[in-house]
Formats: structure tokens, sequence, C-alpha cells
């Protein structure tokens, strides 16, 4: 009366049979089996493998693993099976004792959990693959609206007037803004795609990031905010892509700025330890409140998404600098507290070329 099904094999044959087994099997009496081969009772798939391990419990070998496979029922349907076995002496005879168990319906749970995952896989690509073509697309009749405007805006094409200057400067911005969200999306997908490669060159940390700074000057001026940079005089030259590090000190300073208020201040502090260089990015400003600060490395993700939301932005400058970091084999995170400030942090190997070297003679040895 187990609640597990057991049979037992003597010579390829049934020679035991329990009640559970008798209903998995879709038998009414333990003589409908007795006697008749296991064999008829395996899928054709599994009876190679069946016959060795058959083999090897009637030798009297202890040790067969467990494994999944597949009966079948007397009507001939087939069924998910896990069955453990161990050698037997029965009637005198060696054989052996089975165990099994169906689990049909977890491998349906197991199929389709793989399903799943290969239709979201499937749509994920699509997505990054519709964003990469359409912004391609989206790019070339951008060019002519920048291109024109800017020749108008310099007087090339015939005077304007001061109201025409005006409009068509903000196309000219407003054209621009575009081009930054698509530049941003392409470079998103290239990522995804494992198209974006880096180009390591050694540099002065200090002067990327005074650099940077300075570009944001202007922005800062305008709200008066005070823009610190506090650099350990230590840091000298790190070998990464310079052109994304700036890209990345530039969107946390941009964003710093944006969401500080008139007055405030930010502050940028280096340090670094043996191996990496640790980059701060501190504000007054607004702050993030706690459940939102798992999500603002999303995609598109801004706390305030609202038509009337009082800053600008497309929510992709934190999802495309988290991953340019993930790829220099850095780390990017954030302390923030509504109404206090938010202190946004990323660290880069100082040498991740010589780090993965490192790396791969320490697993040689
Ligand atoms: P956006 O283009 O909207 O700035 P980001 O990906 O750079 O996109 O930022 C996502 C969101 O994270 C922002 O919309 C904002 O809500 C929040 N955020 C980012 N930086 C700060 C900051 N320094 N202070 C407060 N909130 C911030």
């Amino acid at each position: 009366n187990a609640p597990e099904a057991i049979f037992v094999q003597t010579n390829g044959c049934f020679a035991y049979v329990n009640p559970a087994a008798l209903r998995l099997f879709g038998v009414d009496s333990a003589s409908q089996l007795i006697g008749q081969p296991v064999m008829e009772r395996f899928h054709p798939d599994f009876r190679d493998i069946v016959r060795e391990r058959i083999h090897l419990l009637n030798d009297m070998c202890e040790e067969v693993p467990n494994i999944e496979e597949i009966y079948l029922r007397l009507d001939g349907t087939p069924f998910n099976v896990e069955v453990s076995a161990v050698p037997i002496t029965y009637d005198g005879l060696n054989g052996s004792l089975v165990f099994f168990r169906d689990i049909t319906e977890r491998k349906q749970v197991e199929r389709a959990l793989i399903r799943a995952k290969m239709v979201s896989d499937e749509a994920n690509r699509s997505k990054t693959e519709f964003l990469a073509n359409t912004s391609h697309e989206l790019k070339t009749p951008l060019n002519s609206i920048i291109g024109f405007s800017e020749l108008m805006l310099a007087g090339e094409l015939g005077n304007i007037s001061e109201q025409q200057k005006k409009y068509i400067g903000t196309i000219l911005e407003s054209g621009y803004l575009l081009l930054n969200i698509i530049n941003r999306i392409l470079d998103i997908s290239s990522i995804n795609y494992g198209r974006m490669d880096l180009s390591y060159v050694k540099f002065n940390l200090c002067d990327a990031i005074q650099d940077t700074c300075a570009m944001m000057q202007a922005a800062a001026n305008r709200k008066s905010i005070e823009l610190i940079v506090d650099i350990d005089p230590q840091i000298n030259e790190i070998n990464a892509d310079i052109i994304k590090f700036k890209e990345v000190v530039y969107n946390l300073v941009d964003n710093s700025v944006k969401f500080t208020p008139y007055g405030g201040f930010v502050i940028i502090t280096a340090t670094q330890n043996e191996s990496h260089v640790k980059i701060s990015v501190a504000d007054n400003g607004i702050g993030i409140a706690k459940e939102n600060i798992e999500r603002i490395f999303d995609p598109f993700y801004q706390v305030d998404s609202s038509t009337t939301r009082r800053y600008s932005g497309t929510g992709l400058g934190l999802a495309l600098i988290n991953q340019l970091v993930k790829m220099h084999g850095g780390n990017i995170w954030v302390e923030s507290e509504p109404g206090k400030g938010s202190t946004f942090t990323f660290t880069i190997p100082i040498d991740y070329g010589e780090q993965q070297i490192r790396m791969l003679q320490v697993s040689e040895h």
C-alpha cells in the first residue's frame, strides 16, 4: 500500500507490481503485468538505456543513478516518470526493485516555462531590432531638418527676421534633442546586441572629469548651482574608453544639475584603491524615493512621467550609463533621500585589460 509506485523485475519481466504502480500503468489487476516483459512498458526512446540499467542491476551493481524517462500505460499513452532502482534477490532470482513517480505535470510546467522564455527572448530581440531599425530611419530626415535649419540660421539662404530666427532656433534645438534621444536608443540597442566595442586608451582621470564639468558649467551657472570637483591627487591615469567614461560623468552631472533647485550644489569626487577608481556625483536636489531607486536604471523609467512633468529628459540616460559602466567591469549605484539629495557612485577598474590578464593567469595556475 505504499503511495510510491513500485515493481520488481527479474529476467526482464515483471515479478511484482504494487497497487500504486498498477494505477499508473492503467491496469486493473497485477496478473495483467506479472510475467510480461518490462520493456513493453518503456517508451522506445528509452529502451536502450533501460536495457543497460537492467543489465547492471541484474549483475548486482549497487549504483545506478536516478533517471527521468517515459513509461507507457497499458493503452499505450506515455507518461513522464522519475525512476530510482536498486538490485534485489526475489524468489531466488537476481533482479531490480524499481520505484517511480509520475512527473508529467512537472514536465509540462517545465516545457511551458522554456517555451515562455523563448517567446520572451524572441520578443526582446525583435524589440531591440525594431528600435535599431526605426532609429536609423528617423535619423535621415532629421539630418535635413538640422542641416537646413543651421543654414537658415547662419543667413546662408537669405536674410531672416528676428522672429524667424527665434523659431528656426527652436526647430534646431528640438532637432538636436531628438537626435540625442535617437543616438541613445541606438547605443542601448547596440549594447544589447553585443555590437558596441570599447576603445581602451590610457588617459588622465582628473582632466577627463574637469573637461566634462566644464561643459556643464554654463547650465550650473544659470541655476546658481555650485559645481565642486574634488579628485584624489594620487589618481593619475586609467585605462578605459575615454568617450564612454566622459559620457557617464556627463550624464550624472547633467541629472544632478537638472534635479537640484536654484542655489544648490553638485560635488564630484574621485578616489581609488589598488584596483578601481570610484567616482561619486552628489547633489542636494530633490532626491529619489526608496520605491523608485530600484527602477531608475531601467530604460525609459522616469520618477515623474506625467505629461506635465517639470523636467525634460527621456529616461534613457541612466539605463545607458549603467550598461557602459558594466561593460567596463564596473558597478553603479545610488544613495538618496527625498528632499535631501542623491549620490550616484560608480567604480571602474583602473586597468580592466590588465586585470583580465591577471585573472586568466590565476585561473591557469
Ligand atoms: P532622464 O532623461 O529622465 O533624466 P535618466 O535615465 O537619466 O533619464 O534618469 C531617470 C530618472 O531618474 C529621472 O527622470 C529622475 O526621475 C531620476 N533621477 C536621475 N538622477 C537624479 C538626481 N540626481 N536626482 C533626482 N532624481 C534623479
